[in-house]
C-alpha cells in the first residue's frame, strides 16, 4: 500500500525549470487527499515551489541540502533545513583543470566550474558562459560524459557527482544526493521504502534519480513528463495501488 508520492521535478512533472501545467496542478492537489506529496529535487526549495505553485506538496531541495515542509493551516512553505558547506574552491579548480587536460576539454568560456552557495558544484564542461546552442549540440545522448563519468567520481571522492544539464556535472557534497534524502524523509515520517513511489526520469547511469532506482521504492521510469499524468490518474483511481 503506497503512503507516499515522491517525485522529481523537471523532465518528470514539466520541462527544465518550466512550471507544471494546470492539468498537472489539479491532478496533484486531487492526490494529496489520499497520499503525502513530495518532490525531491536538485534545485532550491524556492525555485520548485515558483515551479509547482499552489500544491499541498513537501519541498526537499538541493539533494536534501534544503528542506521545506507545507503548512496547510498557512498554506506557506517552512523551511526546516538549510544546509552550507564549505568549498575547497582552488582544490577543486586543480582537479577540474587537470581533467579538462587529461579528455581534452581545453577549451571553455567563463568560468571552468560553478560555485553555488549551499556547497555544491557545476563542472560546465564547456564553461559557464557557453552558447546555449553549443551546449544543447555538445552531448545529446550523454555518450562523452558518461565515457568519462568514472573518471569524475574519482576526482572528486568528497561529492555525489551526477550527469546533469546538457554538458554539465553536477556535485553534491557528500552524503547528500536523492536516496539519501529520501530515506531520511520516510524515517522523519515512520513511511517504509515500500509504501513509498517515486517518479523519476534521470534513472540511467550518473543520472541524478538513479540511486532511487536502485532502493526499495518503487521507482516509476518516466521518459517524457508528458506520460507522467497517466500514472497519477492510475493512483488518483487506486489502480496502481
Ligand atoms: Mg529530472
Amino acid at each position: 500500500m503506497i503512503k507516499l508520492l515522491a517525485f522529481d521535478l523537471d523532465g518528470t512533472l514539466t520541462q527544465h525549470k518550466t512550471p507544471i501545467s494546470e492539468d498537472y496542478r489539479k491532478l496533484l492537489n486531487s492526490l494529496s487527499k489520499k497520499y503525502k506529496l513530495l518532490i525531491v529535487g536538485a534545485g532550491r526549495c524556492k525555485r520548485i515551489r515558483n515551479q509547482i505553485g499552489d500544491v499541498p506538496i513537501d519541498i526537499i531541495g538541493n539533494y536534501g541540502m534544503e528542506y521545506c515542509k507545507y503548512d496547510s493551516e498557512s498554506g506557506r512553505d517552512v523551511m526546516i533545513r538549510s544546509v552550507i558547506l564549505p568549498t575547497e574552491k582552488e582544490e577543486l579548480l586543480i582537479r577540474a583543470q587537470r581533467l579538462r587536460e587529461r579528455f581534452g576539454f581545453f577549451e571553455y568560456y567563463g568560468e571552468p566550474l560553478e560555485f553555488h552557495s549551499s556547497g555544491c558544484v557545476t563542472l560546465p564542461l564547456l564553461g559557464t558562459a557557453a552558447m546555449l546552442e553549443d551546449k544543447l549540440r555538445f552531448d545529446p545522448t550523454r555518450e562523452k560524459r558518461r565515457k568519462i563519468y568514472k573518471d569524475v567520481v574519482d576526482a572528486f571522492p568528497e561529492y555525489n557527482v551526477f550527469i546533469g544539464g546538457s554538458s554539465s556535472f553536477d556535485m553534491a557534497p557528500k552524503p547528500f544526493d536523492k536516496l539519501y534524502a529520501l530515506e531520511d524523509y520516510l524515517s522523519e515520517h515512520g513511511i517504509s521504502e515500500s509504501e513509498c513511489a517515486y517518479c523519476g526520469d534521470d534513472y540511467g547511469v550518473g543520472g541524478n534519480d538513479e540511486s532511487v532506482l536502485h532502493s526499495d521504492v518503487k521507482f516509476i521510469k518516466v521518459d517524457s513528463y508528458l506520460s507522467t499524468g497517466k500514472f497519477l490518474e492510475d493512483y488518483l483511481s487506486n489502480e496502481a495501488n
